[in-house]
């Protein structure tokens, strides 16, 4: 039976029999794992608050061969994140973060580029509750999986955009589209220049640098809209905090 450290983040929890819990970890070296914590519950449990949502830390478990549930040995919080608990607005938004992230990977797939995204994002939430840190997270996560918006070009005549231009994106091509080839792009959606020009900055820089950005209400707004449509159309089902958040926003 294989012993395994990595960091990883606390991305779920639930319930499991009397005072068991099921954790599902986002860790950096083996993807997504899920664990069971035996006798989290117990108010004298070794754990203690460990396992809480968002924490990061060192795990250490035993994986159990054929199996897609594992159990924890040991979890050492290292970032508690416990400013992200302490209001509905920022609890939102980690809960979409960290669901995205985990929607974006099969279980046991290894992506240590979107660990560190997440982690970088979780980090930055904490002083940065801001709309342009959620848009950057999607566009940079879209591109790691492997949906790469084109945002030079028309998908469909090739030509490069005027500026004068008003540019829409169609999620199902996957990118612009000018407003002479709209017509043959049903699915598509306005985007200003603004909101483009952002989304070019955000993929080439990082997180942070998009913190820095001029873009402001509405086109974060309606920014926010066009990725949730790619992110629906790529992860093919609306995710639950999605929902979640529209109530807190
Ligand atoms: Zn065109």
């Amino acid at each position: 039976m294989p012993l395994h450290t990595t960091e990883a983040i606390v991305i779920g929890g639930h319930n499991l029999g009397e005072a068991d819990r099921i954790i599902p970890f986002f860790t950096r070296q083996l993807g997504k794992v899920r664990a069971v914590a035996r006798g989290a519950r117990r108010i004298r449990s070794r754990y203690g608050g460990s396992l809480e949502l968002f924490t990061l830390g060192q795990l250490v478990f035993f994986e159990l061969p054929n199996r897609t549930l594992h159990k924890i040995n040991e979890f050492s919080a290292v970032e508690p994140f416990a400013e992200l608990k302490a209001d509905l607005g920022r609890l939102g938004r980690g809960a979409y973060l960290v669901e995205l992230a985990g929607a974006s990977v099969e279980e046991a797939e290894p992506n240590e580029e979107i660990f560190l995204l997440l982690r970088d994002a979780l980090t930055l939430l904490v002083l940065h509750d801001d709309p342009r840190l959620l848009r950057a997270f999607e566009i940079r996560l879209l591109r790691i999986v492997g949906y790469l918006l084109e945002l030079y070009r028309c998908l469909i005549c090739r030509s490069t955009l005027e500026h004068s231009a008003e540019p829409a994106i169609s999620p199902t091509r996957g990118g612009l589209v000018c407003s002479r080839c709209r017509p043959r792009a049903q699915d598509s959606l306005s985007i200003s220049l603004e909101s483009l020009g952002f989304l070019r900055s955000a993929l080439h820089g990082g997180l942070e640098q998009s913190l820095t950005s001029p873009l402001v209400h509405p086109h974060t707004t309606s920014l926010q809209e066009v990725l949730r449509v790619c992110i629906a159309h790529f992860f093919g089902k609306r995710l639950r905090s999605l929902a979640f958040l529209s109530l807190v926003e």
